[in-house]
């Protein structure tokens, strides 16, 4: 069974050689089909120059697929997934932040349980202050009351999922993708295993608290009618 790494990357430049040399080494021995598709967001760094020179010395093994601009990680989600070939597909952040070791245990989970189609890992411990996270705490709460589907407070998209379920997120063709919504959407037997963020090896993290409430939005706007039914009750009633 062939395992395909999506890795999204956006000014990742120091990072993306020492993420491929700490997959190699954690793999070795342990995983021997695997490929690694990078994704570059559109980053304004050595990103790219970087990803040719890991594609270029290990093209069997590598995909390097390059946005014209910056589109978001979901888009690059979205696109690595298209383009991977595994029959198990784990996305997973450029940063080392999830470490590759977290990926051979996600795999020895499935491979001890047939039903399962997907593992996915939550945060054990939040890398964050007090005040991002109780807000996003309070996301999850509204968002647990409103939405159709669930969301586990603390999972992301760090999760491996067999190729059923990947051709059940391509299909579905919305434009605003909010991935933590899809993937509880499309259903199948998820297992969800706690794992511990580690520091951002180099850069910053993307996120602000505007794009951080951006994505809130988006995501409540994506999976719930509620808005829609407030906006005609105040409507009617004025
Ligand atoms: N990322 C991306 N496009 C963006 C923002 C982030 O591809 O517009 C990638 C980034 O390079 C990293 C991953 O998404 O590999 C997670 O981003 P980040 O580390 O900033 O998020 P955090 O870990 O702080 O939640
Ligand atoms: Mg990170």
């Amino acid at each position: 069974m062939k395992l395909s790494l999506v890795v999204p990357c956006y000014n990742e430049e120091e990072n993306v050689q020492r993420f491929y040399d700490e997959v190699n080494k954690t793999f070795s021995g342990l995983i021997s089909n695997y490929e690694i598709v990078f994704v570059n967001d559109g980053s304004a760094d050595k990103t790219g120059e970087n990803l040719k020179k890991i594609y270029e010395n290990d093209s069997s093994r590598v995909q390097v697929l390059t946005f014209s601009r910056n589109f978001g990680k979901e888009a690059a989600i979205y696109a690595g997934l298209s383009n991977a070939k595994g029959d198990l597909v784990c996305i997973i952040d450029a940063d080392l932040q999830q470490h590759p070791d977290v990926v051979v245990e996600m795999l020895k989970v499935m491979s001890e349980d047939e039903t399962i189609d997907c593992v996915a890992a939550y945060q054990a411990n939040r890398r964050e202050g007090k005040a991002i996270s109780a807000v996003k705490s309070l996301f999850y709460k509204v968002i647990n009351k409103i939405a159709e589907v669930d969301f586990v407070n603390g999972a992301s998209d760090f999760r491996l999922m067999k190729r059923p379920m990947v051709d059940a997120i391509l299909s579905l063709s919305e434009r605003h993708r909010f991935s933590k919504g899809l993937f509880s959407w499309v259903g199948f037997n998820t297992e969800y295993i706690p794992y511990d963020v580690a520091d951002r090896q180099s850069g910053e993290t993307k996120w602000s608290v505007y794009k951080l409430f951006k994505y809130a939005f988006d995501g409540i706007i994506s999976f719930s009618t509620f808005p829609l039914k407030l906006a005609t009750g105040v409507g009617l009633l004025t």
